[in-house]
């Protein structure tokens, strides 16, 4: 039997309670587009790094790095990502810095000068430019937000939705932030930055695991809405590529990202979007993984990115949802093994629903949770 190409491979590397994903979607002509996707709290690093450098020297191009908003667990490992030579492989970075912010004077330009620095706008040396030291000062600029002309990674009004299709390789569609959500972070950006830089994490109380015998009754709790602006401002993405789809959620609100599918799903005549596989945005909260969402892009493979550090996610109730809610048999991959996902193999459970669980491969656990999807086209 001829196996099946790969159009696009997700691994969703373990980065504690945060994210950190590495996409790649081989090309016809043998080189691999690549995007890495967060990096995770600051102790994420040396596993990414490690993984980095393991690629091939003369295929570790990385096409497009994203830092889908500003919190610890996202661009703590994206800031000695920045400082290293790694970074110098980079062909764009996708992050919307205080300059892509919408402010009330109209006509001025949401975008990033020539020279600008990245990653002074990330490690706050731009708001302080004592704070940064002479380094963040005169390193090169790096590639920012290029294929958005230097402006802001945003869809506009809700339910929109921005396509950027890179030639020979896979067709990107912006799914989030709205540009209110933006606009948002923008009265509260000094604030998010200093918390994003410096937090520490809380003290929690032990995980109390609550019984998993009603389902519905979980899935159709009740459950708060995610209101942290930072959250809103989330870099959501589709990435298609030979007939094979991905949506990487970030922490993206639910309502957001649920109105920019139906836009998609839409503008192509459907009334849902069906695609492969779905990482579930805010690490499986409750208050993210709405019902309209799921209704919005059935999937057939879940990425769940927690180890349920500080939050105890992803929570019973955004699980719950999407064993009843997605269509029939869906995969659900954590990137983690823990008393929390662990649950949702019970042999019981998997019978009475029909779902699969996939945990990181005990011999390789590093890897975290790798999917293959295979090419239709
Ligand atoms: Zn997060």
């Amino acid at each position: 039997m001829a196996t099946v190409p790969t159009a696009i491979h997700v691994e969703v590397l373990p980065a504690r309670l945060g994210d950190c994903l590495l996409v790649e979607c081989p090309r016809p002509d043998g080189t691999t587009w690549r995007m890495l996707v967060d990096g995770g709290p600051p102790d994420t690093w040396p596993l990414l790094e490690a993984r980095l450098r393991r690629l091939d020297p003369a295929d570790r191009h990385i096409d497009v790095a994203v830092i889908t908003h500003i919190d610890n667990d996202h661009i703590g490992g994206m800031l000695p990502f920045l400082a290293s030579d790694l970074a110098a492989d980079v062909g764009d970075f996708w992050f919307n810095g205080r300059p892509h912010l919408p402010v009330t004077a109209p006509d001025r330009p949401r975008s990033v000068d020539q020279g600008e620095s990245l990653v002074a706008a990330l490690n706050g040396s731009a708001e302080d430019p004592l704070a940064g030291g002479p380094a963040a000062r005169t390193s090169r600029p790096l590639p920012w937000n290029a294929a958005f002309g230097g402006g802001p990674v945003d869809t506009g009004a809700a339910g929109g939705f921005v396509e950027v299709a890179v030639p020979g390789g896979p067709t990107v569609t912006v799914l989030s932030p709205t540009t209110k959500r933006l606009a948002r972070l923008a009265d509260t950006w000094s604030k998010s930055l200093r918390a994003a830089l410096g937090a520490r994490d809380r003290e929690v109380g032990v995980d109390v695991l609550g019984p998993l015998d009603d389902l519905r009754h979980l899935a159709d709790a009740r459950t708060p809405q995610d209101s942290s602006v930072p959250n809103g401002s989330s870099i959501a993405l589709l990435v298609e590529h030979r007939g094979a789809s991905v949506v990487l959620g970030a922490d993206a609100h639910g309502g957001v990202l649920a109105a920019a599918l139906l836009g998609v799903a839409r503008a192509r005549g459907g009334e849902d979007l069906r695609v492969d596989a779905f990482k579930l945005p805010h690490h499986g909260s409750e208050a993210n993984v709405v019902a309209a969402l799921l209704r919005a892009a059935p999937a057939r493979h879940y990425l769940v990115s927690t180890n349920g550090d500080v939050f105890h996610h992803p929570d019973d109730a955004a699980v719950a949802r999407v064993v009843l809610d997605a269509p029939a048999g869906p995969t659900l991959w954590f990137n983690y093994r823990t008393p929390r996902t662990e649950r949702w193999a019970d042999p019981r459970l998997v019978a009475s629903h029909g779902h699969h669980v996939a945990f990181p491969d005990p011999g390789h656990a590093d890897a975290g949770a790798v999917i293959d999807l295979p090419a239709r086209r």
